[in-house]
């Protein structure tokens, strides 16, 4: 039976993207080729390739806007390098919003410094920083949308008149945002797009090309806008499902379709939370995440119960990431509203027997 996957990446992706992604790997398009068997420069491949950068860029709004979309490899982390690489001439801002940003952070100080604009460090990253300042002459800004680790999200972007970065790895296509404030958004695409393999990078082409370092070709952005993404050998299945998701996204209505479901998933796991007492939450409530719900069991003695219980159900996925502990439910896009309510269930029932 199919669990309900609660995972923080990778993580459940549509049923008819595993379908489609498991034929391709037989024959794709009727080619008589398994898709990771041809050539990535064929007729078949490249349309998959134009096909997933135009999408993402459709479904942010960012089409014909002098953006950029790339799927490279070495994940979200490789960025966290390569956005000072491009970018850091002197000096940047970040806000330390948790384990993630910290990784960033760490990258970015081997290219320039670094101004630390804010952290939540001091409460274990339960919060987001607010009412801080921008200090003048940076490079650029660099936030982390959605916490992954530690359930919180970034509801309000500061306005600033310099470029704005934003890893987005585990909220990009989840809602409605403006997504043309941002100048560069990078995401992996194992948190709500397709499998490991490729990160997506949405960039700005005119924010690029204004640092005096050299920059190796793998890891110049302009390389990659210049080759159409396809410098080197993509990671064919990574691309391909990425644009299956991407489609099946649209199909449904797009962001704003999904973001209501995100929102009712969302909604429905928090009240619980809320409301059972034998649940807290981690996160602080105006930082809650509406991908990855962070929370405790009261009375540490029910874990095994409980445990047992969410197991019994089919539910996968939800111990905590160990700098939080408890638990962490994620509810990326592809996980279906039954799923949360089969969580909530299995709260309740626990209460009940309590
Ligand atoms: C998972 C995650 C990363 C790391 O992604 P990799 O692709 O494993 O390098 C970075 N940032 C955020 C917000 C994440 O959730």
């Amino acid at each position: 039976m199919k669990k309900h996957n609660f995972s923080a990446g990778p993580c459940v992706l549509p049923k008819e993207v595993f379908i489609k992604a498991s034929e391709a790997i037989i024959d794709f398009n009727g080619t008589g080729l398994s898709l990771i068997e041809m050539s990535h420069r064929s007729k078949d491949f490249i349309a998959v390739m134009d096909k997933a950068r135009a999408l993402a860029l459709e479904l942010l709004g960012l089409e014909g806007k002098g953006y950029q979309a790339l799927f490279l490899q070495g994940g979200a982390s490789l960025e966290f390098l390569m956005v000072a690489y491009n970018l850091l001439e002197k000096k940047a801002g970040y806000l330390n919003t948790g384990t993630w940003s910290s990784k960033a952070l760490k990258e970015a100080r081997l290219f320039g410094e670094v101004v630390e604009v804010g952290s939540s460090k001091d409460e274990n990253f339960n919060y987001i920083p607010m009412g801080y300042t921008i200090p003048e002459g940076l490079d650029y800004l660099h936030l982390t949308s959605n916490n992954t680790i530690f359930g919180t999200q970034i509801k309000k972007f500061p306005k600033v008149d310099i470029p704005l970065v934003c890893d987005m790895s585990s909220d990009i296509f989840s809602r409605q945002l403006d997504f043309s404030q941002f100048d560069l958004i990078y995401a992996g695409a194992q948190k709500n797009m397709g499998p490991a393999g490729t990160t997506l990078v949405v960039v700005k082409e005119d924010i690029l090309g204004k640092v005096s370092r050299q920059i190796p070709s793998m890891l110049d952005y302009k390389v990659h806008i210049s080759k159409e993404s396809m410098f080197n050998t993509p990671p064919v299945f990574a691309v391909y499902t990425s644009m299956l998701t991407l489609e099946w996204l649209k199909n449904l209505g797009g962001i704003s379709a999904i973001a209501e479901i995100n929102e009712k998933k969302a909604r429905l796991l928090y009240s619980e939370i809320d409301l059972n007492p034998l649940f807290d939450g981690f996160a602080k409530k105006e930082d809650r995440s509406i991908m990855n719900a962070t929370f405790n069991l009261t009375d540490a003695k029910l874990k095994d119960t409980f445990d047992a219980m969410w197991k019994e159900a089919g539910i996968n996925g939800l111990n905590g990431h160990r700098s939080v502990g408890g638990y962490r439910a994620s509810m990326y896009n592809a996980l279906s509203l039954e799923s949360v309510g089969a969580l909530v269930d299995v709260m309740s029932e626990l209460e009940r027997k309590g």
